[in-house]
């Protein structure tokens, strides 16, 4: 058995019991670990409550991601992609239709269940980098092992590497406000990464760049990608067209396109 296979078999130990364990095996038996379905949205809509009418952020949105893919979500402003990134990341819920993570419907579970798939299977890098800026690098990344009550120094230890592995082993003690924008996200980057999750979900990881720097946060995106991460881009930056597998196009909250690159 190889080692990636190993890793799967434990994963989907983690599952309520009764799921999972048989689809387990069934993928067991399949060659070819890119099939697995790590995320898959079902018709799915979201309509924002707002006065007595609502308004349709996305609709009918029908997608696939298989685990290792990097796929590109692009679309114009308003176009529904941040709702997306949200609903995937279960962060929100879909006012009907479905999401599974691994198989399983995650829109008939509690907050608590939703929060612990999330905890330990998705990671996320927004455009405003979103660190906590009274918090050195260092303590921004070690901040979501804190919830683990993970020792103080595997803590550190852990941090110090992801963030040497980016780039930053030298910025390790300065706060967000004394590093430059590239540098940022690279901590949130690491932030992202802390829990070694399977999944990575950006929205507009490029946007408060310049053009340079977002070429240096795609090439990260891309070294993970090689690594083997699931990662979703939501964006409108054509620059991610280049190193996508696949791009979901979406106008007006609807897919439009769907194409799979070479
Ligand atoms: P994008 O990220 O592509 O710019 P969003 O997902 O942020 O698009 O927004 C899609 C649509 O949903 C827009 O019309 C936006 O105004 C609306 N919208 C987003 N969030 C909310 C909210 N919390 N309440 C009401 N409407 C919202
Ligand atoms: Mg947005």
């Amino acid at each position: 058995m190889t080692a990636a296979k190993g890793t799967m078999v434990s994963k989907d130990a983690d599952l309520p019991a009764g799921k999972g364990r048989h689809g387990a095996e069934e993928r067991e038996n399949h060659k070819d670990l890119h099939v697995r379905e790590i995320l898959k949205l079902d018709n799915v809509c979201k309509v924002y409550s707002e006065g007595a009418s609502g308004v349709t952020a996305v609709c009918g949105i029908d997608f696939t991601v298989h685990k290792g893919e990097l796929t590109g979500i692009l679309g114009p402003s308003g176009s529904g992609k941040s709702t997306l990134l949200h609903l995937m990341g279960l962060l929100d819920r879909p006012t009907s239709g479905k999401i599974y993570v691994d198989g399983i419907d995650t829109t008939t579970m509690t907050a608590d269940q939703q929060a612990r798939i999330r905890g330990k299977k998705i990671g996320f890098v927004f455009q405003a980098f979103n660190l906590v800026p009274s918090l050195t690098a260092l303590e921004n990344v070690e901040l979501p092992l804190v919830i683990y009550d993970m020792p103080k120094d595997e803590r550190r230890k852990r941090a110090v590497a992801i963030l040497q592995r980016l780039g930053l082993g030298s910025r390790l003690g300065h706060l967000p406000s004394q590093l430059s924008g590239g540098e940022r996200q690279r901590v949130a980057i690491a932030r992202a990464l802390i829990n070694d999750p399977e999944i990575i979900l950006a929205d507009e990881p490029t946007g408060n760049l310049d053009s340079r720097t977002g070429k240096e946060v795609l090439r990260i995106i891309e070294d993970l990608h090689h690594d083997g991460k699931t990662i979703i881009i939501v964006t409108h930056d054509e620059g991610i067209v280049g190193i996508t597998e696949k791009i979901v196009r979406i106008r007006d909250g609807r897919v439009v396109k769907s194409e799979v690159l070479e």
